[in-house]
């Protein structure tokens, strides 16, 4: 079966998260590989809901993790010119929910785990794969739980494969291969304003909704500050040196906090995606005030979706929303899931030359991803995690605007050149 194959059959199980229903697409990789001769065990929370556990054996080095996760994201309000769930194959493309995040993916980790087990190939050290349940709606079920609670499976692991990372994108004219190293800390916070609140009938000047008004316009007229960590150093560093003269000094400069927010307005589109990796961010998301028409309310309650960058503390964030808003509104921490402050790249120029190797024109960066991945939850058992899931893909592909979006879908090329690359990878770490 080749991994485009796979995948035509992966997305035909719709494991859209809420519920997740991982069961039978797991069940149908469990079943590829006890074909081919490989012990499977399966891990569940919750019933229906199991992640999966193979070994290869390998020679002494520490044994190497390839996870992916299977459940995937709505399509409901999406406006699809294929079937999300058919998984056809049209023109050399894979089509569905999944084909990108991380369905195609997975078919390269699992078609290389399979190839290497049928060549009877020497790996370095043991490779672990997971399938795993849950990645969309927070991995409580899916890597937490296997990482939380069954630790013992990934012992001794220092590295993983997996997203979110190793497509190809092209900028003036070059090939760049973004490989994720590290990733913004999950920082989630709640900001509560208190008044006297009041009649709806009387005058409330400068009430709890008015506060809030200056609040939420505070936050949004004012970034929070440029800071420029090691893994956007060499992104950017990694980017400029490629890039022909004029161009290459004005990206450099994304790099200079004063000349920051000029660049990032000059590159459009492009500025957009690299903002996040600059600063710590926050969205208010949700608000909570009021429940009957003719009552001001006494408390209003919003909700911030804070990110800090590597190395970042909470309070460091707390800190600098202070500084834009003032301290009218008590903010609190809601939920943090800390990242490791630096990663390790130890594995990180074999796996640039695996590319090179592909594709000549290769050039790898290591990525700095704005959202997170199952990588947070493994990050406290000491592995650090590369998104190496390879894509080559055509010049003009957006691929990032197909991730969690409608007519999702990759090249079966694609999937072909990743699988080797991820094969190339698991006999060298
Ligand atoms: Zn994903």
């Amino acid at each position: 079966m080749t991994p485009a194959e796979l995948l035509q059959q992966l997305i035909r199980f719709d494991t859209t998260n809420p519920p997740g229903n991982e069961e039978g697409s797991v069940e149908f990789v469990r079943g590829l590989l006890a074909e081919a001769g490989i012990d499977t065990e399966v891990y569940a929370k919750v019933p229906g809901r199991p992640n999966l556990v193979a070994r290869l054996e390998g020679g002494d080095k520490a044994p190497l993790l390839l996870q992916g996760h299977v459940d995937v994201v709505t399509t409901s309000g999406q406006d699809w010119a294929r079937p999300p769930f058919g998984g056809e194959l049209v023109d050399g493309y894979v089509w569905g929910r999944g084909a990108v995040d991380m369905k195609g993916p997975v078919a390269m980790l699992v078609s290389a785990f399979l190839r290497a087990k049928r060549e009877g190939t020497a790996l370095p050290g043991d490779v672990i794969l997971a399938v795993l349940a849950d990645e969309e709606a927070g991995g409580d079920v899916g890597a937490r739980f296997l990482a939380e609670e069954h630790a013992h499976l990934f012992e001794g692991v220092r590295y993983a494969l997996s997203e979110f990372g190793g497509f190809s994108l092209e900028l003036a004219g070059q090939r760049f291969y973004p490989i994720q190293v590290a990733e913004k800390q999950i920082c989630w916070l709640k900001a509560t304003v208190r008044g006297p609140g009041g009649h709806g009938a009387m005058v409330n000047r400068g009430g709890t909704m008015a506060r809030l008004a200056k609040f939420l316009r505070d936050l949004d007229g004012h970034p929070l500050p440029v800071h420029v960590t090691p893994v956007a150093r060499a992104f950017v560093e990694g980017i400029a040196a490629a890039l022909p003269r004029p161009k290459r000094s004005v990206f450099l400069s994304l790099l200079n906090p004063r000349f920051t927010d000029r660049v990032l307005r000059r590159l459009g589109r492009h500025g957009r995606l690299l903002e996040p990796m600059l600063r710590n961010t926050v969205n208010a998301t949700i608000v909570r005030a009021g429940e009957k028409i003719n009552v001001v309310p006494s408390v209003v309650e919003l909700e911030l979706d804070a990110r800090a960058l590597p190395g970042f503390k909470p309070d460091d964030v707390i800190g600098e929303i202070r500084d834009v808003v003032g301290d009218d509104a008590e903010i609190e921490l809601v939920r943090h899931d800390p990242g490791p402050p630096e990663p390790n790249l130890a594995l990180y120029d074999m796996l640039g030359g695996v590319l090179r190797e592909l594709d000549p024109d290769a050039i790898p960066v290591p990525l700095l991803q704005p959202g997170v991945t199952d990588a947070r939850f493994f990050a406290p058992l000491g592995i650090q995690t590369y998104g190496f899931v390879p894509l080559r893909l055509p010049a003009d592909f957006r691929f990032l605007e197909l991730v969690h979006a409608a007519d999702e879908r990759v090249p079966a090329s694609a999937l072909d050149f990743g699988t080797d690359a991820i094969f190339s990878a698991i006999q060298r770490f």
